[in-house]
């Protein structure tokens, strides 16, 4: 493997401590903890693992974490009660809903029900429309990773051709504005692009986003680019058991590539991360104290 390694377990690991000690100066400045609020409805197993998780997460950043387990058969106007009760509440920093929410509930309007200034996975479409314009708001918390990957790696990227692969609201759309938003030259790739080979030849930054096990392969690579692997793909593996897998063929694209993010252990980690970062900005805003721009 000729490219460089990027650790996204490792910076998430710096990101979680540097979080860390601002919660502490934040409980004694504010004489509370931060606080983040995540809404399971149903017992999906998936999203079981990473709500424990988050929960976990967030104590060990020293911020506090109030989980809210509804049953499956959960009426809609109970879910979006319960989300009027939490922007209501001082000590509720951040409001997070897992998804996806069971079929009989919109959640499109349980989103929108969210104060968006306690909308730290940035799905509110008051956040999608801050960061299209360029004004501070909540920007999902993968996306805003991988930017952060990519900056630390690459410092400046203005000018750099970057595609992202992949439209979706919670990855692709973002991930697309915050390049842009760093003065790259941006092309969105999906699931109808004609020639998605030549589009990501060009780039300097490929961000994949897409979901299909190492579609994105050697050739299409630009030598010496900066690729980010977001996908989370299943596979068969030895005796019987599966393995995660990206979106990229990491063996072969690592031959070409200057950098790459290995999958697990690249983007995966920064999610969370990101999500205690975003809690810790808008306990500062709720609280009224300041943040030192860059301090996290
Ligand atoms: P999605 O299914 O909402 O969107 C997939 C996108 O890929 C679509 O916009 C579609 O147009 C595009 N696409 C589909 N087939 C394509 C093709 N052949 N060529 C080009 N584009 C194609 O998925 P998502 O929620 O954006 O997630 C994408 C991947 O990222 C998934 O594997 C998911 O598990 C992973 N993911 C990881 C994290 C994390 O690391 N924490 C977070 C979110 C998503």
């Amino acid at each position: 493997m000729s490219a460089a390694l990027i650790d996204g377990k490792a910076f998430a690991e710096g990101l979680r401590g540097r979080v860390g000690d601002l919660a502490a100066a934040f409980e004694s400045a504010a004489g509370r903890k931060a606080g983040l609020a995540v809404v399971l409805v149903g017992a999906d197993p998936a999203s079981e693992v990473y709500v424990r998780s988050k929960g976990k997460q967030t104590v060990a950043a020293g911020m506090a974490s109030f989980e809210h387990k509804l049953a499956a058969d959960t009426p809609e106007a109970e879910v979006l009660a319960l989300v009027e009760t939490l922007n209501a509440d001082p000590a509720v920093d951040g409001i997070l809903v897992q998804l996806p929410l069971p079929a009989h509930i919109d959640e499109r309007k349980v989103i929108a029900a969210i104060n968006p200034d306690k909308d730290v996975d940035g799905f509110h479409v008051v956040n999608a429309g801050r960061l299209a314009v360029g004004l501070p708001g909540f920007v999902p918390c993968t996306p805003l990773g991988c930017l952060m990957l990519l900056k630390d790696r690459l410092g400046d990227l203005s000018g750099l051709d970057a595609v992202v692969i992949g439209r979706s609201n919670i990855v692709g759309k973002p991930m697309a504005q915050l390049l842009l938003a760093e003065s790259c030259t941006v092309t969105v790739a999906h699931s109808r692009t004609r020639d998605l080979a030549e589009a990501v030849r060009r780039a300097d930054i490929v961000v994949a986003a897409v979901g299909r096990p190492e579609m994105i392969t050697a050739d299409m690579i630009k030598p010496g680019a900066t690729v980010i692997d977001v996908g989370i793909n299943r596979v068969p593996g030895a005796e019987g058991k599966t393995r995660l897998v990206g979106d990229v063929a990491f063996a072969e694209v690592a031959q070409v590539a200057g950098a790459i993010t290995p999958v697990p252990g690249g983007v995966g980690p920064m999610t969370i991360a990101v999500l205690l970062r975003n809690t810790l900005v808008a306990a500062h805003r709720n609280a009224g104290l300041a943040l030192a721009p860059g301090a996290i």
